[in-house]
């Protein structure tokens, strides 16, 4: 028997709430975008990948105890920044990335944190990128000195990493999940 008084409580559940991040890769061809992602998204270095596919990827991430579903726009593009409506209005966040053992990719990334950056004023908005330099195990190389780098990001005000999709997998994690707390900031 209830006694008097006593009431039964039926909580509605709530829906688990899984906040998006859409993270947009960028960076000349060859740079290493699809390694990148694949690595994220499957632990694995997959050496050849279609050079003109460009696709959306989802994964579930726990990242500082909060789930968030994770979108990455590997992008292809053929000849640096051009049709960029297609991910500027949908990003959270962008990743560009060049090769430490090739210049031109340095100099190629450069044309797409001026795109960005114009983007930003233009709308006001403070959508966070990260400089990413890939193929350190390439150091034997290098074309491009880890302070260049950090110097380029810095006058991009944007964080700045050396990875490499061949490598381990958690470094290349840290780089994606440090890119959801850079949005998670803003
Ligand atoms: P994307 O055009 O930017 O998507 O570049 P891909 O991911 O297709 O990579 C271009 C080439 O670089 C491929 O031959 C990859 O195997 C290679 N590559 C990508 N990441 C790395 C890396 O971290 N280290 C090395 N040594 N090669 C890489
Ligand atoms: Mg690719």
């Amino acid at each position: 028997m209830f006694g008097k008084g006593k009431t039964c409580h039926f909580a509605a559940v709530p829906e688990r709430y899984l906040a998006e991040c859409n993270l947009v890769v960028l960076g000349v061809m060859g740079s290493g975008k699809s390694a990148l992602t694949v690595k994220f998204l499957t632990k694995r270095f997959i050496s050849e990948y279609d050079p003109n596919l460009e696709d959306i990827y989802s994964s579930e991430e726990m990242i500082d105890h909060q789930p968030v579903m994770v979108k990455v726009m590997d992008t292809a593009d053929q000849d640096g920044p051009v049709n960029c409506e297609r991910y500027l209005s949908w990003a959270s966040g962008f990743m560009v990335v060049y090769s430490i053992d090739n210049m031109q990719s340095f100099k190629g990334c450069q044309r797409y944190l001026e795109a960005l950056a114009l983007h930003r004023k233009a709308l006001h908005l403070d959508v966070p990128v990260l400089l990413l330099g890939n193929k350190v195990d390439m150091e034997r190389h290098r074309q491009v000195s880890k302070s260049e780098g950090a110097s380029l990001a810095a006058r991009f005000g944007g964080q700045f990493y050396e990875v490499s999709a061949c490598l381990d997998f958690l470094s290349v994690q840290r780089v994606f999940h440090d890119a959801v707390r850079e949005v998670r900031r803003e």
